[in-house]
């Protein structure tokens, strides 16, 4: 993968949503515009456009640089640290 960011470089396969819903959204009944999948712990979470901006949350609060778009034939990658982008 063509990138300078080593996090991204770093995925082999890419974590795909078990379910195509924001986990953190379902539990206080929100809502969201986009998915994202966490590729270090699989974890399906709403974009920066939600209301709740789950995944970026997550990624400052545990450590996890990189997530998958789990939006239906979208095959990219995002680098919260680096704020790189590469499709897979
Ligand atoms: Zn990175
Ligand atoms: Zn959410
Ligand atoms: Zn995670």
């Amino acid at each position: 993968m063509a990138t300078a960011c080593a996090h991204i470089s770093a995925i082999g396969k890419v974590k795909q949503p078990k379910r195509r819903e924001c986990q953190e959204c379902v539990k206080i009944h929100s809502t969201w515009v986009h998915l994202r999948t966490c590729q270090q712990c699989g974890a399906t979470l709403c974009c920066d456009s939600s209301p709740n901006q789950h995944a970026s949350k997550h990624a400052h609060a545990t450590g996890h640089p990189v997530v998958a778009s789990a939006e239906i034939g979208e095959r990219w990658l995002y680098c919260y640290p680096d704020d790189e982008m590469a499709e897979y």
